[in-house]
């Protein structure tokens, strides 16, 4: 047993922390906020409720395993729904296409909107999915690389991959198998949560269709910001001790630059001391701030930074039809390899871009008061390293957004309203602006994204979005076990 330190309690580090404490370890959670979540924080006003972040849960297998590493019971502390439909896809001819939880349902729904030689391509592409997944799984993602040649050892998974195509591009992988273009669209824009675009992606990120299209998307009563409370319950149940509202400043190192972990500094001067600490710090600005002598790894200094997001919280008076809108919608905006060439290359915004409005008191009413509703919109905007001047565009942006969704027919008063924008991704600690950390393109995956661990401060663990696996909620989630298994290493 050792004495772990843990900065931050947002998912990746309630991860660790439900880890650590399961195998003995003393497990301190210092957090600089007054509640756990990070960015799946929570926002309450005159009696709406929004979540900050993440609105599409997927993976909850991987949730439960950080509950039961805790020792504690998933379900009596979170429930689940299943969201059916999953999303609802709206296009630029007004045409819907919904996907349905269960590879039936959406077979179904795919024979009713793009005909029977498109359903039968769906039922190939499920199997291809889940045997994708089931072979990047163990291999690629829930472990921890030493080197690069981990990647080839054993040899046999990264040779079914290639096999099976997935080191060619996911756009054409997907244009290969449906004729209705629309599914094309629905089936490759998750690689932008990967901060890719779907005609660049490789085939092997099909795995994040795989999680939301495949297996479904969740909603945990309350709202997203649930899972954080449970956690952190279920981690000091389990006798973690988590203190809030504690901004730590340095990572104490032996020899002061470098050198094994000795604890941490608090800004006001306190010292706590550690075996190792987990930090959860966008890697980047944990280099930056809390460890000044060590430089950081290359990607994290010159690698390529996902897009952003400008995410407008409404709160409306007046309900959205049930037979219009979904908990989730995307609207997809005519263009579409320009307006990722517009986003990731140009670094400007997208000309007609696509919209993700998530409307939760379609689910749970009681997150607005009585004839009220929230709506979450969501637009993919370049990050810092583009042509924005944000100062300038942030008015500009709201009167758009609000503009585009009256047009796409979300009604009624804005009664309270909250606007982010990479500049306040930025403030809140995310580097470049954004909040999906490092691309994940090829050079930035796997052994070749910052490693969770450094050689030259021993004891020294990361997790979180910046290092292995990488960014969203079931990576995360993984993240903080595979820093567990880096502090048992340590320890040994
Ligand atoms: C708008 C948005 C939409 C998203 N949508 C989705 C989605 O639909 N599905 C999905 O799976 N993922 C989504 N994500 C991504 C997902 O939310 C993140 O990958 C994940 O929540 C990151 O968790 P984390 O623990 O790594 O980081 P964080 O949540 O940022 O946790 C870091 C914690 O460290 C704390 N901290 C920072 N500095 C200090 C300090 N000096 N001292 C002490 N504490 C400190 C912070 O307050 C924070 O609590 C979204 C994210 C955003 C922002």
């Amino acid at each position: 047993m050792s004495s772990v330190i843990v900065v931050g309690a947002g998912l990746a580090g309630l991860s660790a922390a439900c880890h650590l404490v399961g195998r003995g370890h003393d497990v301190t959670v210092l957090e600089r906020e007054a509640v756990p979540g990070g960015r799946a924080g929570r926002i309450e006003r005159d009696g709406y409720a929004f979540d900050t972040g993440p609105t599409v849960l997927t993976m909850p297998e991987l949730l439960a395993q950080a509950f039961a590493a805790a020792g504690a019971d998933m379900d009596s502390l979170l429930t689940l729904r299943r969201l059916d439909p999953a999303y609802r896809a709206v296009f630029a001819d007004g045409s819907v296409i919904n996907v349905r939880a269960g590879r039936d349902a959406m077979a179904a729904e795919i024979r009713a909107t793009s005909g029977p030689k498109d359903a039968a391509a769906f039922e190939r592409f499920a199997t291809w999915l889940a045997r994708l997944y089931a072979v990047e799984m163990p291999s690629f993602i829930d472990r921890n690389f030493d080197s690069l040649t981990d990647l080839a050892r054993p040899p046999g998974p990264g040779l079914t991959l290639l096999r099976m195509g997935a080191f060619g591009r996911l756009g054409n992988v997907v244009a290969r198998t449906f004729d209705d273009e629309r599914l094309h669209r629905l089936f490759t824009f998750q690689a932008m949560y990967a901060g890719l675009a779907p005609a660049q992606a490789l085939a092997v990120y099909a795995v994040i269709t795989y999680m939301d299209s495949i297996e479904g998307v969740w909603y945990p009563v309350g709202g997203i910001h649930a899972v954080p409370t449970a956690l952190a319950t279920a981690a000091d149940k389990a006798g973690a001790q988590l203190r809030y509202g504690v901004d730590v400043n340095r990572i104490l190192l032996a020899s002061g630059s470098t050198g094994p972990v000795r604890g941490v500094r608090l800004r006001g001067g306190e010292v706590v001391a550690a075996d190792a600490v987990v930090c959860t710090l966008d890697l980047p600005v944990a280099y930056d701030r809390l460890l000044p002598g060590l430089t950081p790894p290359r990607a994290a200094r010159r690698g390529r930074f996902s897009p952003s997001a400008v995410v407008w919280h409404v709160g409306m008076r007046g309900q959205q039809s049930p037979d219009d809108v979904g908990h989730h919608n995307i609207h997809f905006g005519t263009e579409w390899d320009q307006a990722f060439r517009a986003l990731m290359r140009s670094g400007t915004l997208m000309p007609d871009p696509s919209l993700l409005v998530s409307v939760p008191t379609v689910t749970e009413p009681s997150l607005a008061p009585p004839d009220g509703s929230v709506l979450y919109v969501l637009e993919p905007v370049p990050n810092l390293d583009g042509q924005i001047d944000w100062t300038a565009e942030r008015p500009r942006m709201r009167e758009r957004l609000h503009a585009h969704i009256t047009r796409l027919g979300y009604g009624g008063d804005v009664v309270v309203e909250e606007m982010v924008d990479p500049l306040d991704w930025e403030r809140q600690g995310m580097a470049r602006g954004t909040p999906f950390a490092l691309a994940h393109t090829f050079g930035q995956t796997g052994p070749f994204r910052p490693a969770n661990t450094d050689r030259r401060a021993p004891g020294l663990v990361f997790a979180g979005s910046g290092t292995v696996p990488g960014v969203g909620v079931p990576m995360v989630l993984i993240s903080g076990r595979l820093a567990a298994d880096r502090v048992d290493e340590a320890a040994r």
